[in-house]
């Protein structure tokens, strides 16, 4: 059996297609294999920075490749740069790959880049990543649901377009507070408001984890409780690219890592 059978993007050559492949949370091991395929059929691809160096040699030689990356949505990002790039590549013929970390419809801009390519006549495909939430998640080894304590997830940027489409964290912290764990993507740069807002209707001891680079070599992470965000984040020298999670799902995690850590334990 072919394990790779053949790909939307090999298939709609005849059009113009820009395809939005999720490249992941990092380790090339989490690549789907469409997303192998895809990246093998490229002509062009366009990379994030966030998409890690390991998932670049599927590439084929001669396929040229932009770095389009950016840092966490700053002001100078030239989005409409790109996406002229990929309209203008994907018209002379090209096999456009737009390589975005994780989930390209999970705030990777997937959505803008799809209108403004449909507008402009091009056909867009999407292959699934694994988000950096769940990477997360997995690499902390803790669920996002548990039928004893989170019967829901919510998937959150801490980083809002403007000023006021800033995130109402009170309203949040109350919607969690019925039993719904938070994954909050982009949110170091705004922990303080972060945790000032989940204060107002969460308890200071609600577990949380701070979980950097996730899925790759340089995996951090940090344990700790809601009420020292701030403080376990400048201790512990955290930073982007980091999920936080929220939730008592990770309760028994702290308890399980400090037993395992004492003597006893490890010799057994
Ligand atoms: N589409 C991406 C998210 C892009 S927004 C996805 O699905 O994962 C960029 C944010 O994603 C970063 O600020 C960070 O919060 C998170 N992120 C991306 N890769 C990460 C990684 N390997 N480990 C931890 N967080 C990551």
């Amino acid at each position: 059996m072919n394990v790779l059978p053949d790909t939307p993007s090999s298939r709609a050559a005849a059009r113009p297609t820009v395809t939005l492949v999720g490249a992941g949370p990092g380790d090339p091991e989490l690549l789907t294999v469409k997303a192998i395929k895809a990246i093998r059929q490229a002509s062009v691809l366009l990379v994030d920075d966030l998409v890690g160096e390991g998932v670049l040699r599927y590439a084929r030689r001669g396929t040229r490749m932009v770095q389009v990356g950016k840092r966490g949505g700053c002001a100078s990002t030239p989005q409409a740069f790109i996406e002229r790039l990929m309209i203008t590549e994907a018209l002379k013929g090209e096999r456009v790959v737009r390589l975005k970390g994780g989930d390209p419809f999970v705030f990777g801009r997937g959505g803008e880049e799809q209108e403004h390519l449909r507008a402009a006549g091009v056909h867009v495909e999407v292959v699934n990543g694994i988000t950096s939430g769940l990477a997360a998640a997995s690499g902390l080894g803790a669920p996002l649901t548990h039928r004893d304590h989170a019967h829901g997830v919510i998937f959150v940027t801490g980083h809002a377009k403007g000023e006021t489409a800033e995130l109402d964290w009170p309203q949040l912290a109350a919607t969690a507070a019925q039993g719904f764990t938070l994954v909050i993507y982009m949110g170091v740069s705004q922990a303080a408001r972060l945790e000032a807002g989940l204060l107002t209707a969460l308890p200071a001891d609600t577990p949380l984890a701070i979980v950097q680079h996730a899925s790759l070599p340089q995996q951090r992470h940090a344990l700790t409780r809601l009420g020292e965000l701030q403080a376990t984040l400048r201790e512990e020298g955290l930073g982007s690219p980091a999920i936080i999670i929220v939730g008592e799902v990770l309760r028994g995690l702290a308890a399980a890592q400090a037993d395992s850590r004492r003597p006893s334990a490890a010799a057994a």
